[in-house]
């Protein structure tokens, strides 16, 4: 008899899976989505997951699995196909799919019940002294003592080396030095895993409501697949509607997965979900692994009715699924930044088709292609034009801060009618958001002279000035140094500060208003999701009056009492290059206008811009999503974008420049060569518009196709050529982008 064969999957950017021989005895073990340990050339070692059963294998020097791991499989078939999917439609390795599929909680093994957490072993202010004191080659220890200083407690070891940019050995050699000390801290149970005191009953569905969930209801019901765009304003009730589309799910004996952006998974998020359910499982990423690893379990077993996660939740182990929602389905934080680079939205669909199940996605703004495709009647419309029990949108006003500086005749942020609407609430006791979607205090440093700024020794950026830090900062790798007392390059003494983040709007705003109470919220002040929880519970107790930070601040926060919202400057993400501009401003200000007006106070949006006569802003003000919507198709249809046409972005990325130029020649000349001219048009190699990050320079190359079948023959053509290689030059594949940086 032949020996028995297994083909195993690894999380390689490699195009293919490896044949081993099964220990004798194990046949049993070899079943597909099990996880087995295999040795793998120079790395000794490697884990991977069982994905075939070859009867023969050419290759004749076949070595053996090492082990079989856990008690079975850990995916279940339908996950398997799913990343089969992934792995074919997004370019990737099966191996690394697979890898994304599996929580690390679930990956290694036995989950710890305690977590390492780094603490300062000398008093705050001394640790501060002697960040002061680090040369600028040893930041990241710096980095470390300051935010363990700001903290004053213990900080989970993961949190503190990803928030100070961070390996392990500054934090060792800290330790050595005895500076800091780790102590295991026991799991408490994570606090949106409680389950809720008090159960709520169901709405009476409005009309609008009852059409909808009348819809979907059906498709539960017989068992049949089907997509719903349900579209409506914000504080229309969607929320309701899934909560009863779920009721039905779960009535039958199916589950649902619910998908959120990872920022609106706030413990107000989950409440409304445990208010109506008792078994629900949520999954988040600063959960601990012990916690997730229950809960895994729990839905593989079918205890589990109800998953909320994030966009990795699209693989929760349901046994058996009957609905998939995607709430605020917009959201570019469904698109995965690394490989594989899949977006949960679209998987979630090839997910509930095989599964015959139902898909809502959920939006007030809904992305351009979901519209498309509820047009074109794939996907099924439900719409929810009203707000529940009334209430209208806010007015929008929109502020031409050219104009604003030239009657003004002086340099200001704040125009006089966003000053005015803001004294007006702090006067009435109400609360007001502001919002910029940049932090730190100053973007640009530049000197007077030869107007030479200072940039990123690692990226091809400007470093941001945080005063809070007194150090200029580089967002993209986190690369920090003191700013110098004169230029770099001419040695004018002085760099001119230019530009203007968060830090410097919640400084200015505390001068202007120095009896309100200020706060602010951005990736810089919210070093952990304690922190992020404390300064929403204060806003909804009313001890902030004005609440200043970027986008975080303007997903899924419902509070009564904010009557004035100021959008500080709007054209951040119109100045983007991106075909997505447009759409991404109108989202915006539609998100930042559902914050407010929710009371019975009423509310008011102030928008500053340059750019005061943009389309997407008028219609964003107008709160009419149809005209925006039809302008943009009009045009993504002239030159050929989605939802028309599709895009493969390729990034060729590498040290060297002159190998990443050749590399990119080569992509390109493959696909003209290849590639139906007639179906896809082949751009570049072009110069990004950040050329260098963390010390690689980039290119890239965009397939423009007129439609998903020419991109697939693109990837195919690119997937087996990703890797390195002996220039380390890598080729990075992104189907479908979300951002064409
Ligand atoms: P959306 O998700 O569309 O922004 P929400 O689901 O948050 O809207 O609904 C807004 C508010 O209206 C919530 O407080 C919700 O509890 C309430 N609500 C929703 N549907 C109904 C209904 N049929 N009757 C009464 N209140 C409702
Ligand atoms: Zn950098």
């Amino acid at each position: 008899m032949p020996p028995a064969l297994v083909e195993v999957a690894l999380p390689l950017p490699v195009d293919q899976t490896y044949t081993y021989l099964i220990p004798e005895g194990l046949e049993e073990a070899a079943v597909p989505g099990r996880r087995v340990m295999v040795p793998f050339g120079r790395r000794g070692e490697m884990r991977g997951f069982v994905v075939g059963r070859p009867e023969s294998c050419t290759f004749k020097k076949l070595k053996q699995v090492t082990a079989f791991l856990d008690d079975g499989p850990v995916l279940a078939p339908d996950v398997l196909a799913l990343c089969r999917f992934i792995s074919r439609y997004y370019g990737c390795s099966f191996g690394e799919a697979l890898d994304a599929a599996l929580p690390s909680g679930v990956k290694h093994g036995r989950a710890a019940r305690s977590v390492a957490h780094a603490e300062l072993a000398v008093p705050p202010e001394r640790a501060l002294e002697i960040a002061e004191e680090l040369p600028d080659r040893q930041a990241k220890q710096a980095r470390i003592l300051r935010l363990l200083a700001k903290e004053r407690k213990a900080v989970p070891l993961p949190q503190v080396l990803s928030k100070a940019v961070s390996s392990r050995s500054p934090a060792e050699t800290l330790m050595k030095k005895g500076f800091i000390r780790l102590k295991r801290i026991r799991l408490e149970t994570d606090p949106l895993n409680e389950p809720a005191a008090t159960k709520e009953a169901p709405h009476d569905p409005t009309e609008e409501q009852s059409a909808s969930i009348r819809a979907i209801g059906g498709a539960i019901a017989d068992e049949v697949f089907a997509v719903f765009l349900l579209f409506g304003i914000t504080g229309s009730g969607k929320t309701e509607v899934y909560l009863q589309a779920i009721e039905e799910c779960r009535r039958r004996g199916r589950q649902a997965i619910i998908l959120v952006p990872e920022i609106a998974l706030t413990p107000q998020t989950v409440r409304r979900f445990r208010s109506r359910f008792d078994r629900v499982a949520v999954l988040h990423s600063a959960q601990s692994e012990a916690e997730r690893r229950r809960w895994w379990k729990a839905t593989q077993a079918g205890r589990v009715d109800v998953v909320v996660g994030p966009r990795s939740a699209v693989f929760a182990p349901v046994p058996n699924l009957g609905l998939i929602v995607v709430d605020e389905e917009h959201d570019s934080s469904f698109k995965q930044g690394r490989a594989p680079r899949y977006h949960a939205r679209d998987v979630a669909v090839v997910r509930a088709r095989e599964a015959n199940a139902s898909v809502i996605l959920g939006s007030a703004t809904p992305a351009l292609e979901s519209y498309h495709n509820a047009l074109t009647g794939k996907y099924r419309m439900l719409r929810l034009t009203a707000r529940v029990g009334g209430g209208s949108l806010p007015p929008v006003e929109i502020i031409d801060m050219g104009r604003e500086m030239d009657e003004v005749k002086r340099f200001t942020h704040f125009s006089r009618r966003l000053r005015a609407v803001l004294t007006e609430s702090m006067k009435r006791g109400e609360q007001a958001m502001l919002f910029l979607n940049r932090r730190g205090f100053t973007t640009i440093l530049s000197c007077r002279r030869c107007g030479e700024s200072l940039e990123c020794e690692n990226c091809s950026v400007t470093l941001t000035y945080h005063q809070g830090h007194d150090r200029a900062i580089c967002h993209l790798c986190g690369y920090e140094r003191r700013v110098p007392p004169d230029c770099p390059a001419c040695r004018q003494p002085g760099l001119k500060h230019r530009g203007f983040g968060t830090e410097k709007v919640e400084s200015e705003i505390s001068a202007l208003y120095p009896e309100s109470r200020v706060a602010r919220m951005d990736s810089d002040t919210m070093t952990t999701r304690d922190s992020y929880e404390q300064v929403l519970d204060k806003v909804g107790r009313g001890e902030v009056d004005i609440l200043v930070g970027t986008q975080m601040i303007a997903k899924g926060l419902h509070f009564t009492g904010i009557t004035a919202v100021g959008v500080v400057d709007a054209d951040t993400s119109l100045r983007l290059p991106d075909f997505r501009a447009a759409e991404r401003t109108f989202q915006l200000i539609a998100q930042v206008s559902g914050r407010t007006g929710r009371g019975e106070r009423g509310g008011r949006v102030v928008v500053q811009t340059f750019r005061a006569g943009q389309p997407a802003l008028l219609a964003a003000a107008k709160h009419d999503y149809l005209a925006f919507a039809e302008e943009e198709l009009r045009q993504r249809k002239a030159f050929g974008y989605p939802p028309f046409g599709r895009i493969l972005l390729a990034v060729i990325q590498g040290k060297k420049l002159p190998s990443v130029k050749k590399r990119a020649m080569e992509v390109v000349d493959i696909l003209r060569s290849e590639l139906d001219s007639g179906a896809a048009r082949v751009l570049g190699p072009a110069i990004p518009p950040i050329e260098r990050v963390k010390e690689r320079f980039r290119r890239q190359v965009v397939v423009k196709a007129n439609g998903p079948a020419e991109v697939q023959r693109a990837v195919a053509l690119l997937r087996g050529r990703r890797s390195g290689g002996r220039q380390g030059v890598e080729v990075i594949l992104d189907v479908d982008p979300t951002s064409m940086m």
